[in-house]
C-alpha cells in the first residue's frame, strides 16, 4: 500500500489472504511497538464498523483467530440489526494496562485512515473513549468519542437489548415474558452486567450472580441482595435463564453437561466455543439466544451517531426494542427448519445480505 512521509518508513501493511474475507491486514510499526490486525470480513451492506480489541495475545495466530471470528460475527450482527454496515474488527496485540500509549494509538489511527473508511474504529475490550480520541487525531473514521454529539457508553444500551432478549426466551418457553420470580444466573457485572442487573431486579427476577472482582459483588450485595456463587459455579446454577456477560467460549464441551438452565441469553461475544455447541444445546432443549443478535444494542446505538440527523437516544431505544421480535422470529425459523438457533440466525443474516436488505444508502456522517 502506498504510504507517504515519515509513516512510509515505519508503518508496514501486509495483506494476508484469508478465504471468505475481503481484506485482512497485518499492521506493524516497530518504532512504536505496534502489532495489529484489521479484518474486513464483508462489505456487502456497507463499509465496516467494529471495535478495537486490545489484548495481550500469547501469539500472532491467536490474535488472528480472534479478529477473524469477531469480524465475521460483526457481519451477521450488523446485517440483522439493519445498521447499514458490514463486518470488520481490529486487534492490537498489547496489554491495555501496561503497553498502551499515545504514540501507538496514534499510529494505529493513521493505519485506519489509510484504509479510507473501509473500516471505522470503535471501543471494545481493552480500549476506551480516550483511545478513540487519540485515534481521532489521525482519522475521522472513528466513533464513540466523548463529545456532545457522541453516543457515549454503549453498555446500558447493550444491557437493554439483553433485557429484551431475556424476555424473548421467557416468552418462547412460558408464553409470558414476565420476569417476576424467574430464576436468572448472571455471569459478569461489568459495563453491561451491572445496568442489566438493575433492569432484572426491578422486573422482580430471582437473582444469582458471579464476578471475579470482589468489589463488584460488595456493591451489588448492598443494592440488590442477589445470591452469590463462585465464578466456576455460575453456569451450573439451576435457573430459567443463564446470562453470560463476561468472556467468550463459555458454552463448550465441559460446561454444557453441567448446565441446568432452560435458556441462555447474554451479551458476551462468541459464547459458543465452536458452532457445533449450538446443536448440542438444541438437543439438550436449552433455548439459546444467538449472541450476535441479542447483543447488538451497543452497535445500534453507536450507528445512530453517524446518521445525517445525528445521535438520538430515543431512536436507538426504539430500534433496540426490536431485538425482542427478531429473536422470536429466529426461534420460529429454527423450530421450523429443525436447526439450532445459531444456524437460523446466520441463515437470516445471509439472506438479508444476499438481497441487500438494510444496505447503506448514504455515507456515514461524522459529527465530530
Ligand atoms: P466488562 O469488562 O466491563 O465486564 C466483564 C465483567 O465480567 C467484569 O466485571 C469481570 O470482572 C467479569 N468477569 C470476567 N471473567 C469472569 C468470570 N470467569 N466469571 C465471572 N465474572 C467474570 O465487559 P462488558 O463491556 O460488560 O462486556 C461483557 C461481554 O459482552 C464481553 O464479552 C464483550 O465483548 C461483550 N459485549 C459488550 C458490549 C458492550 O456494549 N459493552 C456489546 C456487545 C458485546
Amino acid at each position: 500500500m502506498p504510504l507517504s512521509g515519515e509513516k512510509e518508513k515505519t508503518i508496514q501493511f501486509e495483506e494476508l489472504a484469508v478465504k471468505d474475507y475481503e481484506k485482512v491486514y497485518k499492521i506493524t510499526d516497530d518504532s512504536v511497538g505496534l502489532k495489529a490486525i484489521i479484518a474486513i470480513h464483508n462489505t456487502r451492506l456497507g463499509m465496516t464498523l467494529g471495535g478495537v480489541r486490545i489484548f495481550p495475545y500469547a501469539n500472532f495466530d491467536l490474535a488472528l483467530t480472534d479478529v477473524l471470528r469477531l469480524s465475521e460475527g460483526m457481519t451477521y450482527k450488523s446485517a440483522i440489526a439493519g445498521v447499514g454496515f458490514g463486518g470488520g474488527k481490529s486487534v492490537i496485540i498489547a496489554d491495555p494496562k501496561k503497553d498502551k500509549d499515545e504514540r501507538k494509538m496514534l499510529r494505529f489511527g493513521e493505519a485506519v485512515h489509510m484504509l479510507q473508511g473501509q473500516y471505522i474504529a470503535a471501543e471494545d475490550v481493552g480500549s476506551t473513549p480516550e483511545d478513540m480520541a487519540i485515534i481521532r487525531k489521525a482519522t475521522p473514521y472513528v466513533v464513540g468519542l466523548m463529545h456532545k454529539n457522541s453516543s457515549g457508553d454503549p453498555g446500558p444500551f447493550t444491557a437493554y437489548g439483553i433485557f429484551r432478549g431475556i424476555q424473548s426466551v421467557l416468552q418462547k418457553i412460558y408464553g409470558s415474558n414476565s420476569l417476576a420470580g424467574k430464576k436468572i444466573a448472571l455471569q459478569g457485572l461489568g459495563n453491561v452486567g451491572m445496568p442489566l442487573l438493575n433492569y432484572l431486579f426491578w422486573a422482580g427476577a430471582d437473582l444469582t450472580v458471579a464476578d471475579i472482582y470482589p468489589h463488584n459483588l460488595e456493591y451489588v450485595t448492598k443494592k440488590f441482595r442477589p445470591r452469590i456463587v463462585e465464578p466456576s459455579e455460575i453456569h451450573k446454577v439451576p435457573c430459567d435463564v443463564f446470562v453470560p456477560c463476561a468472556m467468550g467460549g463459555i458454552i463448550n464441551d465441559q460446561t454444557i453437561p453441567q448446565m441446568q438452565c432452560k435458556s441462555i441469553a447474554g451479551c458476551a461475544n462468541n459464547q459458543l466455543l465452536a458452532e457445533h455447541h449450538a446443536e448440542i444445546l438444541k438437543d439438550k432443549k436449552i433455548l439459546y439466544a444467538p449472541d450476535f443478535v441479542i447483543n447488538a444494542g451497543g452497535l445500534i446505538n453507536v450507528a445512530m451517531e453517524v446518521t445525517s440527523e445525528g445521535y438520538n437516544p430515543i431512536e436507538s431505544r426504539k430500534k433496540i426494542d426490536k431485538i425482542y421480535d427478531q429473536l422470536l422470529a429466529i426461534y420460529d425459523i429454527a423450530e421450523k427448519n429443525k436447526t439450532s438457533t445459531h444456524v437460523a440466525a446466520v441463515t437470516l443474516a445471509k439472506y438479508r445480505m444476499a438481497y441487500e436488505i438494510g444496505k447503506r444508502s448514504e455515507p456515514p456522517h461524522f459529527h465530530h
